[in-house]
């Protein structure tokens, strides 16, 4: 029975504040064990009072729907150590005698020494370590982290967490297919004729220049999150959605990506970076112009690659992912988009249904009898509205962590085969090819030549 959670890099943004808040509401909704107590770790020199008292603060700010009562009681289960992971701290007393959850709320720099600390300080067996993503940087580091990880616990209990997994409307995906008999016996290249995955904000990289400047769109959106949507999209019927049917078919999926040759590279791929503009109304520096941002690593904010799964049933059926930053628009959005009605009796674009992420909405358009009646169509849209306030994603990750239920992470060989197609991309782009293009910020952003969405 595990009864402790250390959160290594206690004082951070993520711990403090969405990790907090999502225990509070575990709490206050009876999802949090009564046995488990919560040990922060970090470089600041704190007191354990000092800590809750700084939890006190954030956890009104960032849970403030959780009644206080609950937000007290969270704080009363939160202890504190001071360590820098880096200098091989002694963590035999922070990790007790039994199994424990250890959550890494780290900078990826640190993961190495800190699952050394762990295994130095004895942690037990069947406990589970929580990574957040990157998971590593290309296929040879990836697979090194997971080596490492394996050094003291099994794969079982590695949940490296993709955010995007917990997301309402992704979690729909499974539900529309599976859940219903309309979607999956149309889910194939013979009803859908192109598969996009967008993810784009109005924002630019203000405050966090320093991060992305080193990371850049592919690898911070296209490698994690959007293959992840692909994986689940393009996936055969899994047996059962347990986490080893489940992920193995999104496996099997992603190792049926065609890799990317640098010539593809050239046709398939578009990389940009925003330039001064305005957004919705408001003044946007360009990307080079903020503070943290070395031009010399020409690193794109927008990014978009068109790839292909070679199995059956979608062979020649173009997968869309794109993403960016400073766009005109926020779209975020997993669109199926149909073939086109082959009877040729009325005009109308093709159906397309779309999965909206943030705000959550699916929506599904159709045609129906234009106003002065057939033979004129119009598009509606038919919606499904949320009928009540679901778990925050945090909540419902720390729910299966502490359940051991890691169907919603990612495992090793996912990681692995995400960063081949990512590889291959980067390998081209090294090399120059395609150019990197600007584009205003506030634009739609730089197209790929010939997809028409
Ligand atoms: P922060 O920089 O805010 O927090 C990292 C924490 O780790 C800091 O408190 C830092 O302490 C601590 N730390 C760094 N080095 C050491 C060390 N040697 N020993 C002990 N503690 C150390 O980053 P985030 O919280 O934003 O991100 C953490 C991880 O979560 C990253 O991998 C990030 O990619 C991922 N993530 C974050 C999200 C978010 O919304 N913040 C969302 C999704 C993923 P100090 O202050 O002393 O430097």
């Amino acid at each position: 029975m595990i009864d402790r959670l250390v959160i290594l890099g206690a004082v951070g943004d993520l711990a403090t504040r969405h990790l907090l808040a999502a225990l509070a509401y575990l709490l206050s909704h009876g999802g949090l064990p009564s046995t488990i107590r919560v040990l922060g770790v970090g470089r600041e020199p704190l007191t354990s009072q000092n800590y809750r008292d700084l939890a006190a603060l954030r956890l009104a700010e960032h849970a403030p729907s959780v009644e206080s009562l609950d937000r007290t009681a969270l704080v009363g289960r939160l202890d504190y150590l001071q360590a820098d992971l880096e200098q091989r701290p002694d963590l035999r007393a922070a990790l007790g005698a039994g199994p424990v959850i250890a959550y890494l709320a780290l900078p990826p720099s640190v993961y190495t020494p800190a699952v050394q600390a762990l295994e130095d300080g004895g942690i037990a067996p069947g406990s589970r370590i929580v990574v957040e993503k990157p998971f590593g940087e290309n296929v040879a580091s990836a697979r090194e982290l997971s080596r490492l990880l394996h050094t003291v616990v099994d794969e079982q209990d590695v949940f490296r967490v993709d955010h995007f997994l917990y997301h309402q409307v992704v979690q729909d995906l499974l539900a529309l297919r599976f859940a219903n008999s309309i979607f999956e016996p149309l889910w194939d290249r013979e009803h859908l004729q192109c598969v996009e995955v967008t993810w784009e904000e109005t924002g630019g990289v203000a405050g966090r220049a320093d991060y992305y400047d080193r990371i850049g769109a592919l690898k911070d959106m296209v490698q994690s999150h959007l293959l992840q949507i692909l994986a689940l999209v393009a996936m055969e019927v899994p047996v059962a959605l347990d986490e080893r049917c489940l992920r193995g078919a999104k496996v099997a999926a992603l190792r049926r990506v065609h890799a990317l040759s640098p010539s593809e590279v050239a046709i398939r791929t578009v990389r940009g970076r925003y330039t001064t503009g305005q957004v919705q109304g408001r003044a946007l520096p360009g990307y080079l112009q903020e503070i943290g941002v070395d031009p010399s690593r020409d690193t794109e904010t927008y990014a978009c690659v068109q790839l292909n799964v070679d199995t059956p049933r979608w062979r020649g059926v173009p997968f869309l992912l794109r993403t960016g930053k400073a766009l005109g628009q926020p779209r975020r959005r997993i669109a199926l988009h149909f073939r086109a009605q082959r009877l040729g009796l009325l005009p109308g674009a093709p159906a397309v249904l779309c999965l909206n992420m943030a705000p959550d909405r699916v929506t599904l358009e159709l045609r129906v009898t234009g106003p002065g009646g057939l033979p004129g169509v119009e598009p509606v849209q038919l919606e499904v509205m949320r009928p009540r306030q679901l778990m925050p994603a945090s909540a419902q990750l720390l729910r299966d962590v502490l359940a051991g239920n890691p169907t919603l992470t990612v495992r090793d060989d996912e990681a692995e085969e995400c960063w081949r197609i990512i590889d291959s991309v980067l390998g081209g782009w090294r090399t120059g090819v395609p150019n990197l293009q600007d584009y205003p910020a506030g634009s739609v952003g730089p197209k790929l030549p010939g997809a028409p969405w």
